[in-house]
């Protein structure tokens, strides 16, 4: 679907002083009210975190919505295809590279990771590698608002997915290092790749690290009642989620079960 129809009290248009949200209108299951696509900038010059998928109405709201203000880079938290399907289209519209931890997502000469600061309008962005959702997610701290974009690594409502190409013992390491980082930047906001903004970021990382835990522990007696297969474990464990998001637990659990057995 490519309407623009955005319900009342989404995310869309949430923001802090120099980031602004256009919400893309791809919602479900897994990506909540659908992907938040970031514009961060001061005077002309703006950056666009996540294009969102490659929806040509949802490309054209953000670029209408930039006005006179020129997008420097398109960066990307991650490349799964929600946050990137529409990033090479929308780089063609405002002629901007695509910077991105995996090589297959740039578009130019520059690639991003751990450590760089990217730096627009007299703004900087500071870059965290954070695997663990996918291999290959990055967040982005905003010292000027003192506010992260988390990506997928962290969501604004409900606890994210360990897909295919991530890994717990990734993710649990890089909720750690994200909650330190909180911690000493005083950091006052996280802005994730879907939901609401949250205003209590070592609140929410807690809660997220504490959940990760639980749902450890909830796996270890699960298999203590003789459950095996990953699905006969989500049947148990997941017993008050949604059935539509049994698949997606179903990969979780095999990522907590790599996690468990590993060495
Ligand atoms: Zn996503």
């Amino acid at each position: 679907m490519s309407g623009l129809h955005i319900p009342i009290g989404t995310p869309d248009g949430s923001r802090t002083e120099h980031a602004e949200n256009l919400l893309a209108p791809n919602p479900s299951a897994m990506t909540l009210d659908g992907t938040n696509t970031w514009v961060i900038g001061a005077g002309d010059e703006v950056i666009v975190v996540d294009p969102g998928p490659d929806d040509q109405a949802h490309l054209s709201r953000v670029r209408d919505r930039l006005g006179e203000r020129r997008v420097t880079t398109i960066l990307l938290t991650h490349g799964h295809f929600d946050h990137s399907g529409g990033a090479r289209r929308f780089a063609r519209m405002v002629d901007a590279p695509v910077r991105a931890l995996d090589p297959r997502h740039r578009l130019g000469d520059e690639g991003l990771g751990d450590g760089d600061v990217v730096t627009v309008g007299g703004l900087e962005i500071h870059v965290y590698g954070t695997p663990g959702h996918s291999f290959d997610s990055l967040c982005f701290w905003l010292p000027a608002d003192r506010a992260m974009l988390t990506g997928d690594t962290v969501l604004g409502r409900g606890t994210t997915i360990i897909a295919r190409d991530g890994g717990l013992a990734d993710y649990l390491r890089s909720l750690d290092r994200l909650r330190a980082a909180a911690e000493s930047l005083d950091a006052q906001a996280l802005l994730p790749g879907h939901g609401p903004v949250l205003p209590d970021p070592i609140g929410a990382l807690d809660g997220y690290i504490a959940h990760r835990r639980e749902r450890l522990d909830q796996i270890r007696a699960a298999r203590a009642q003789g459950a095996r297969t990953p699905r006969e474990i989500v049947k148990i464990v997941y017993a008050d989620v949604d059935r539509s998001l049994w698949p997606a637990a179903e990969m979780s659990v095999v990522a907590q079960l790599d996690y468990l057995d590993s060495p």
